[in-house]
């Protein structure tokens, strides 16, 4: 993309309403924009990071076996009332009617009508584990929306339902997910650690949370400071495999790692005391097994084995998208703008041309730019009139992590300047060098 034909509106000043460094980033780099309280508008560069976080998730539920499907925004009131949630729910819920007087809600999540879809078209086990899933707008009308994308009353989930025949398989599916998420944060170059929660209105008894560790989080965490050695990395894991799903969730969650619903003093006092921490997290995702909760008012039954029919054990399963935009900048910023992880940045790299209109420095951006994109890379090319030092600061701003510097000096010399967002660090190389290094560095996040 060249920047000259882009729509990248960045503020230069800092919004009064942002409190939190994320919302502000987002606000001055152009990424969203605010329609009505915790309603947003995504623009280019914000739609851009959300479609790969999106990306992600995809990759990685269809890595664990999981099927994508995609449910209406608007759902008939009715199925929430065979639940019981309809009530229940509460004034986050947002109800409205149609010409016909029908009632009408815009989903928060949607236990009910994935269990309706299970009951009409699945009745034998063999037709089973099965977990489905969608990444979908909800709504909650949240009484304080804040944060920008963080507490948004309209956002971007990504839910999922497990449905299996006995509960030893839905703690399957659980152990699952429970792995399958470290990926996904992972791969955001996130650490998203698992902490025992409470289950809230979604109901059951197994529940955790997975939380960034940010001092703006909204949520009081206590963990054993070793919880933050442990990464999944490279390992292959056989998704199948009940084995190893559980010994993984073990790894993960034997330690403590409390959200403050659950926390226990006793608990955390017996925690060496060095070790032992108390902070603030951002809740990126949530699982949970909930047994028979919903399939059984709701009559999603499968028949067995032995030809009795029984309610099928559920579980489900949510990821924050759009939130996560916000935590990955909460964890990865600094005073002048935003470090995107590589998974996640949406663009691979800045070429900054120092002198727009000679002839040589142009050239050599063109070649640049279009063999990067040769390559499968997506370049941002500031090709605009600015100066040198504007240009460095969009490109700060709005953090793409490699950027290759190209003036008529270091081309005299036969070099372009390649630098790090994260380390600021530059070096000098020359132009099919540069190339060749942003390519490997990339190699591991191009699918
Ligand atoms: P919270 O406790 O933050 O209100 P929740 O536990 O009610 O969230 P879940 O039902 O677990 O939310 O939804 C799954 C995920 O969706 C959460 O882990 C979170 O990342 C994200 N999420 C929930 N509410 C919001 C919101 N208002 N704005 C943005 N993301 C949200
Ligand atoms: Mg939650």
């Amino acid at each position: 993309m060249r920047l000259s034909r882009y729509f990248l509106p960045v503020l230069k000043e800092t919004p009064a309403e942002a409190q939190i460094v994320s919302h502000r980033y987002m606000l001055r780099a152009g990424m969203i924009k605010q329609q009505a309280a915790g309603i947003y508008s995504w623009l280019p560069l914000g739609f851009k990071v959300l479609r790969k976080i999106e990306n992600i998730v995809h990759e990685e539920q269809a890595r664990a076996g999981h099927i994508a499907i995609q449910m209406p925004i608007l759902q008939p009131a009715d199925l929430w009332r065979e639940s019981g949630r309809y009530d229940d729910y509460g004034q986050e819920m947002l109800r409205m009617q149609d010409r016909h007087e029908r009632d009408l809600l815009y989903t928060p999540t949607a236990e009910e009508m994935v269990t309706d879809i299970f009951r009409s078209h699945v009745s034998s086990y063999k037709d089973l584990p099965l977990t489905l899933y969608q990444i979908q707008w909800k709504f909650r009308d949240e009484i304080r929306p804040r944060f920008g994308v963080m507490r948004g009353r309209e956002f971007y989930m990504k839910d999922g339902y497990n449905f299996d025949l006995t509960k030893e398989d839905a703690l399957h599916a659980y152990n699952r997910h429970l792995v399958s998420y470290l990926r996904t944060y992972e791969r955001m170059g996130l650490q998203a650690i698992p902490m025992r929660a409470d289950s809230g209105p979604i109901g059951g008894d197994d529940t955790h949370e997975f939380l960034v560790l940010a001092e703006t989080g909204e949520s009081e965490v206590f963990y054993d400071s070793a919880v933050t050695d442990i990464r999944l990395g490279a390992r292959e894991i056989d998704y199948d495999s009940h084995e190893e799903c559980r010994a993984v969730m073990e790894e993960f969650t034997s330690l403590y790692a409390r959200t403050d619903e659950t926390h226990d003093e006793a608990a955390f006092n017996a925690i060496p005391e060095d070790r032992r921490r108390s902070a603030r997290g951002i809740e990126v995702g949530q699982i949970f097994y909930f047994g028979t909760k919903y399939s059984e008012p709701m009559g999603a039954m499968v028949q067995g084995p032995d030809g009795q029919k029984v309610p099928v054990h559920m579980g489900s399963h949510g990821i924050g998208v759009s939130r996560l935009l916000g935590a990955i900048i909460e964890a990865s910023h600094d005073d002048k703008g935003i470090i995107w992880p590589e998974g996640v940045t949406p663009f691979h790299v800045g070429i900054v041309n120092l002198r727009q209109g000679d002839e040589a420095t142009d050239a050599a951006c063109e070649q640049l730019y279009k063999a990067l994109n040769a390559a499968g890379l997506e370049p941002l090319y500031d090709d605009t009139e600015e100066r040198a030092g504007a240009k460095f600061a969009t490109m700060d701003l709005i953090g793409l992590p490699w950027r290759i510097t190209v003036g008529p000096r270091g081309l005299k010399n036969g070099v372009v300047e390649l630098t790090s967002r994260r380390t600021g660090e530059s070096e000098e190389m020359s132009l099919e060098a540069a190339i060749a290094r942003v390519q490997e560095i990339y190699a591991p996040h191009m699918g």
